[in-house]
């Protein structure tokens, strides 16, 4: 289903957010009474190697509250075909909830399958390596792994449930791609709000999203790296509440209403890239921070690269790729890119030649760089 605001309208400006955003470390036991205020009977789409770790949980609140309750587990590829598959798994039942458990792709899968039948939506991020459990938004693979369909829900999520408790034993490598998808977040707002750019309603950005995005980056700039050493140990620290706050509702709400920018519009043709297409977005999207910040003229803030070595982030190409990668691919990732709309949301029209451009000049830079530990 499309959103209502199909058509840009330069004069509009909306800011969209969930219904309620909920963080707290065991939170997930109150599942139910999130789920009683929106209905009756849900069905739970989780990762299927998240299930065991959130199913009891999640079935003895939803008992507790009187929630009937349906397990979908979901593995393999998030398509085209992915809401109508589910829905088909579903077959006669008719929950009024869907409870999308996971990372980004059993998230988006839940999605789906309230988008194919018209449900409200719970999302329970188990992993803080993305932002989309707060968005309206859903991306769809092709069968090669490549980003191939951005769709819209009607409304943003009814509940985002954040236990950090769970979060915090997560990966920490997953935690890194979080903060590499939300550090961009207040550079591509500033960058929309600059041109004449349009955010994912297809509306000019307001000024609140863009001051989130903004205290999304201060945020993580002042507790990332101690949230980062905390990742995955299961120790739930002030500042990992923090910065886990900054990854999924600040920057969720940063990007959706605050407009995006180069860093996302390069994941479209990074993936082309031998190795890439298998590192996380939020990988991705740090690089391209880099090359947005190289567009600028600017040098990335010492904080940021700081941040950036601690955590890993890669700095160049050669962070993301083992491979010797000539100009010719690049040209391909770089025509990929700038066929999406988001690169339109620069103070200054883009060319092919600029991407690449930046791209070698980051390359050739890193070549004279020395070394740096952590
Ligand atoms: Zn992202």
């Amino acid at each position: 289903m499309n959103s209502p605001l199909t058509i840009f309208d330069a004069e509009l400006k909306v800011f969209g957010a969930p219904g309620r955003y909920v963080q707290g470390r065991g939170i997930l036991h109150r599942i139910g009474d999130f789920a009683h205020q929106v209905g009756r009977s849900a069905v739970l789409v989780a990762d299927v190697h998240i299930l065991p770790l959130v199913e009891q949980t999640i079935r003895s609140s939803c008992e507790r509250s009187g929630i009937s309750l349906i397990v979908l587990p979901f593995q393999g590829r998030l398509g085209p075909q992915t809401g109508g598959e589910l829905a088909a798994m579903l077959g006669a039942e008719t929950p009024s909830i869907v409870m999308a458990a996971g990372g980004g792709r059993a998230i988006d899968a839940g999605k789906a399958l309230a988008d194919t039948r018209s449900l409200r939506l719970i999302t329970i991020p188990t992993v803080a390596s993305n932002d989309a459990p707060t968005s309206k938004n859903y991306v769809l693979y092709d069968e090669h792994e490549m980003l191939l369909e951005v769709r819209h829900l009607a409304r943003n999520p009814d509940f985002v449930v954040v236990d950090t408790a769970v979060l915090a034993n997560a990966p920490k490598s997953m935690f890194a791609a979080g903060l590499g998808d939300a550090l961009s977040k207040k550079a591509e707002a500033l960058a929309c709000a600059a041109g004449r750019g349009v955010t994912m309603f297809r509306s000019r950005p307001t000024l609140l999203a863009g001051t989130i995005a903004a205290a999304c980056y201060d945020t993580l700039i002042a507790h990332g790296r101690a949230a980062y050493d905390a990742a995955g140990t299961g120790e739930v620290t002030g500042s990992f509440e923090a910065a886990v706050e900054a990854m999924i509702l600040m920057a969720g709400l940063g990007f959706e209403s605050g407009g995006l920018s180069v860093p996302h519009a390069l994941t479209r043709g990074l993936p082309l890239l031998p190795g890439v297409v298998a590192k996380p977005h939020g990988l991705q999207v740090a690089y391209g921070l880099v090359v947005h910040h190289r567009l600028l003229g600017e040098a990335m803030p010492a904080a940021l690269l700081d941040l950036y070595r601690h955590a890993g982030l890669p700095l160049c190409l050669s962070d993301l790729t083992s491979t010797r990668i000539e100009r010719s691919q690049l040209i391909d990732v770089a025509q990929a890119s700038i066929a999406v709309p988001h690169m339109l949301n620069f103070p200054r029209t883009l060319t092919v030649d600029d991407l690449v451009d930046a791209m070698l000049a980051i390359e050739a830079e890193t070549i004279r760089r020395p070394a740096v530990a952590n």
